[in-house]
């Protein structure tokens, strides 16, 4: 997959995804990321790309012409069906079945806007899908860009180890990932769940269905509304409704 990234900051770009899994990622080749310099493409002399806004009001805006010309040099080099990705507060907030879906393309360019946005002749012209990462204002889209292509690159096969599956994620099949543990068994008197030492795979897996349905009880119960659920998950629910007292059930 390879994510060609429209900036004023390139060296955010190359510098946030050159880590971890995704710098790992980078490495076998599953991954490219190439940010491109909007200011290599602006036609004025001071290589200036903003000015001030028509009709009055604080901040700079972006100017179109850097913007379609930096979009083009990588249009023009990509396979058709390139998606093209606006990072904006007013798009619609990422997810992850947003990831799921990005993580089947082949070429996918996110335009990063910087000041206080984009002229908006060259969005209506390139029509990009627009997508926020939050209900908040960010300086400009590169962090936005670089949570979305963590949280797709992750997805892409062959990027997480075969011990870092990400199917028992939060929100693979809409509900909160299960708690985890590692060693010490005992830490400040706290203990580790006996089922997960009692190697017993089946009560394994039920007690961490179980304590997936609590999780997402407890912390974001709105999910539970969208989530495929069985009639014995559906009853725990009721249980648990059954038993708040304004606490965390355990
Ligand atoms: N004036 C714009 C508005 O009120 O909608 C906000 C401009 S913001 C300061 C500058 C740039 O940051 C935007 O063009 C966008 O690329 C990026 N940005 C800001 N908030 C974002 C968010 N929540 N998600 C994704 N990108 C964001």
């Amino acid at each position: 997959m390879r994510f060609y990234v429209l900036t004023l900051f390139t060296e955010m770009i190359e510098q946030g995804l050159s880590h971890s899994v995704i710098g790992r990622g980078i490495e076998k080749g599953l991954l490219s990321v190439e940010a491109v310099d909007i200011r290599n493409f602006t036609e004025d002399k001071h290589r200036r790309v903003d000015d001030y806004g028509y009709g009055g009001g604080a901040g700079m805006i972006m100017q179109a012409q850097p913007v379609y010309d930096a979009y083009m040099s990588v249009k023009n080099r990509v396979k058709d069906g390139a998606r093209l990705i606006y990072m904006s507060p007013q798009g619609a907030v990422f997810n992850q079945k947003k990831a799921e879906e990005l993580s089947k393309a082949e070429d996918i360019i996110i335009l990063c806007g910087h000041y206080e946005g984009i002229d908006q002749r060259v969005i209506d012209e390139l029509e990009p899908e627009e997508i926020s990462i939050g209900d908040f204002v960010l300086t400009g889209g590169e962090l936005g860009a670089m949570v979305l292509i963590d949280a797709v690159s992750r997805l892409v096969p062959g990027v997480l180890n075969k011990e870092e599956s990400f199917e028992d994620e939060s929100f693979s099949d809409g509900l909160l990932e299960y708690p985890q543990y590692t060693r010490p068994y005992e830490f400040m008197g706290r203990c580790v769940p006996d089922v997960l030492l009692s190697g017993h795979h089946e009560n394994v897996e039920k007690w961490r269905q179980r304590q997936k349905i609590i999780n997402t009880f407890n912390k974001r119960p709105e999910l539970l509304k969208r989530a495929e659920l069985s009639e014995e998950e559906r009853q725990l629910i009721e249980e648990l409704k059954n038993n708040q007292h304004g606490g965390f059930y355990k």
